[in-house]
């Protein structure tokens, strides 16, 4: 079950840190291997080597080691989102980190030869379908350079996005929206999807870990009206209640976005020119933009920043005030990752 201590305090992200198993390429290029990272889970710390001397430590709400399961990790991680996005409010689960550190494998992993693989996507529309609800819908998008591609109708691209001025809500009138029988049907989508993805990046030119992939899953049930509802009563008013009255019961629309992002590594611009150059900075804004709209909801900022990437636009509705955020940062192993994951690691640190 879902674990006490990550309970969710209104408005801020929760950060949990994961580190990946070493393999095989770590092995090799780490000869004279030294750590630069010691993780200490029980005290949900992170040590971070500077020196010979000296470290820094720095505390989540959770630190994964390389042995924490796929099912640990959505319980703790996820769960709750997942929970409250059936109480009718809507949620995000986001991974970031390098590339090549497990942020997929977190999030989209299938689990195909063995289910006990599967990721938060998988884990969490399992334990959706598995509740009573009217309907569960899912849209698969990406997101690159600013522009908004279908991954479940490839011919869709350059989708607009839809805010609504008085509600907030945020829509894709542009996007597919499947309605999901069971699980396996989930499973052949986020399969095409994943295709679909591969095939859009070898047209552009481009490597998957360099745009967003974002999954879309409406929730609609019908609750009875509850005066002790636990999360209305601990909520502030919020941009994201939707809740639709249709005499009693109510219908609650809900939403949760399971966000992979692209890879947070720095590229070296120097180097870059024309396409990639644009490539860079296209993803620097987005990242960026969502580092300030944590740390702006850490620190009870009146003003989050959400307008000024396509990204954080997207979040707009399911970001801060009752919806319930969680953060995976993703680490590797090996001293060559050493600058990543500090700057890994100070990312994560924004929301804390
Ligand atoms: P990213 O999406 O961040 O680029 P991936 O999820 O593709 O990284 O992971 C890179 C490789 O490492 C993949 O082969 C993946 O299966 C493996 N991997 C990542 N995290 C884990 C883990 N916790 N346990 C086992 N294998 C992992
Ligand atoms: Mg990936």
């Amino acid at each position: 079950h879902s674990n006490p201590e990550y309970q969710q305090e209104a408005g801020r992200v929760r950060v949990a840190v994961r580190l990946r198993p070493r393999n095989l390429e770590d092995r090799i290029s780490d000869s004279d291997f030294a750590d630069g990272v010691e993780l200490q889970p029980e005290l949900k710390r992170l040590k971070l080597r500077k020196n010979n001397w000296s470290s820094e430590s720095y505390r989540f709400d959770e630190v994964f080691t390389e042995t924490a399961s796929q099912n640990r990790v959505y319980q703790v991680v996820a769960k709750p989102v997942v929970e409250s996005v059936l109480s009718g409010y809507n949620g995000t689960v986001m991974a970031y980190g390098q590339t090549g550190t497990g942020k997929t494998y977190t999030l989209g992993s299938l689990g195909r030869d063995d289910a006990s693989e599967r990721g938060i996507m998988v884990r969490a529309l399992e334990d959706i379908l598995s509740t009573s609800s009217d309907s569960v819908e899912v849209s698969y998008l990406q997101l690159y350079m600013e522009s908004i591609q279908d991954l479940l109708a490839p011919e869709k691209i350059n989708i607009p996005i839809h805010e609504d001025p008085k509600t907030g809500e945020v829509s894709l009138p542009g996007a597919s929206v499947v309605r999901i029988k069971d699980l396996d049907h989930f499973l052949q989508l986020l399969q095409i999807g994943e295709a679909n993805r591969h095939a859009a990046n070898t047209k552009l030119n481009t490597e998957s870990s360099r745009s967003h992939a974002i999954l879309m899953v409406f929730v609609r049930r019908s609750v009875q009206e509850n005066g002790t509802d636990e999360i209305a009563s601990q909520e502030k008013a919020s941009i994201a209640d939707l809740s639709v009255r249709h005499g009693a019961p109510i219908v609650r629309k809900s939403k949760l976005l399971i966000v992979d992002l692209a890879g947070s590594e720095r590229i070296d611009k120097s180097g870059s020119e024309g396409h990639l150059l644009e490539e860079a900075k296209f993803i620097n804004l987005s990242l960026t933009s969502l580092g300030k709209c944590i740390n702006a909801l850490a620190e009870n900022s009146p003003h989050i920043p959400i307008r000024d990437s396509k990204l954080t636009r997207l979040l707009r509705d399911s970001f801060g005030g009752s919806a319930r955020t969680s953060l995976i940062v993703t680490i590797g192993p090996s001293a060559r990752h050493y600058a990543e994951t500090t700057s890994t690691i100070m990312f994560g640190q924004r929301a804390m």
